[in-house]
């Protein structure tokens, strides 16, 4: 039987109306307009239509948009100060700092820079603590969105194998501590792991956050398993032009999975709901407010 499609598109849109619900809330209730702030240094063209999409979803949802263009010379001590304003700005409930940096400045300093509660998207030091500890924290937007999609698929994850494949800061490491927050038996796969097609085999769910374009094919795949595939690569089409394929190749995956993620529309649309999501959640905290439900992980 073909894998259920997991539809990130319409999920991401659910979630951008309950954000929206909750901004209306804030602003009758408490006369609160939760603010996000992108700070973007240089000009990398993926970059800037990230920012700008970010930036259009931010007002479409009611809540303040402010976007900072720095020059891609820009010193990090400019850099830092800018921040730190932002820091000290209450209007602002959300501070993210757009990635990758210029190769002079130290990404790790400048986002341990944020204040941790307005670190939407996770990567502060304290936010890693704190979701490996299993404590509140702001949780990283894609691996977020994956949960929030197995979840509303699977319903309990309990007891389930999950195997991710990729083990980076922003992605594979906390979608592995947000599996196993949710009881999963879980395994981190990774570019030196011994006979990963029988890793993926044992699977229950599969998270592939490589990068590498339809790397993991169907028959790494246990029948029925669900597969969320988080990797976005541009490929040559054999007729000229490009398009997005994700990690794991999807025809194949399909036809054995339960349930797949596609790419476009799968992960890629849930990451910046989340973005979202943790704007309101983090406005919600710093005002003693009770937290949505549903938007958290
Ligand atoms: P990364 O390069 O930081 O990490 C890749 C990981 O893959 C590494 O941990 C590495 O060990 C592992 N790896 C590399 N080759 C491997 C192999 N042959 N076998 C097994 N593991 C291997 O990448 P990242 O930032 O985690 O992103 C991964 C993918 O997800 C990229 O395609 C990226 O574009 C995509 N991504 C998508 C979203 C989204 O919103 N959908 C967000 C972030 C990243």
């Amino acid at each position: 039987m073909a894998a259920t499609v997991i539809d990130g598109k319409a999920f991401a849109a659910k979630v951008r109306g309950l954000v929206g619900e909750q901004v209306s809330k804030l602003k009758a209730d408490h006369g609160i307009i939760p603010g996000l702030a992108v700070v973007l240094v240089g000009d990398d063209p993926a970059s800037q239509v990230y920012v700008k999409s970010k930036g259009k979803m931010t007002v479409e949802v009611g809540m303040k948009s402010v976007e900072h263009r720095m020059n891609s010379d820009v010193s990090e001590a400019d850099l830092l100060a800018m921040v730190q304003s932002l820091n000290d700005d209450p209007t602002i409930h959300g501070i993210l700092v757009q990635l990758p940096l210029p190769d002079h400045l130290n990404s790790d300093l400048v986002i341990n820079s944020i204040d941790p509660a307005k670190d939407v998207d996770g990567f502060h030091i304290s936010n890693v603590g704190l979701l490996g500890t299993g404590q509140k924290a702001m949780v990283p937007c894609t691996p977020l969105g994956s949960l929030m999609m197995l979840r509303d698929h699977l319903g309990s994850l309990s007891g389930l194998n999950a195997v991710v494949i990729g083990r980076s800061n922003i992605v594979g490491k906390p979608m592995a501590q947000l599996l196993l927050g949710d009881s999963c038996t879980v395994t981190i796969a990774h570019s030196r792991t011994k006979d990963l097609a029988e890793v993926v085999r044992r699977a229950d769910i599969v998270v592939a956050a490589v990068g590498r374009s339809q790397m993991v094919p169907g028959d790494w795949i246990k029948p029925g398993a669900t597969v969320i595939d988080v990797g976005i690569n541009r490929i040559d089409k054999p007729e000229g032009g490009t398009r997005l394929v994700g990690d794991v190749e999807y025809e194949s995956c399909a036809a054995v999975a339960g349930a797949i993620t596609p790419v476009p529309g799968g992960v890629g649309p849930m990451t910046i709901a989340c973005l979202l999501a943790n704007t309101v959640t983090a406005c919600c905290r710093v005002n003693n407010l009770v937290e949505p439900k549903g938007l958290t992980a």
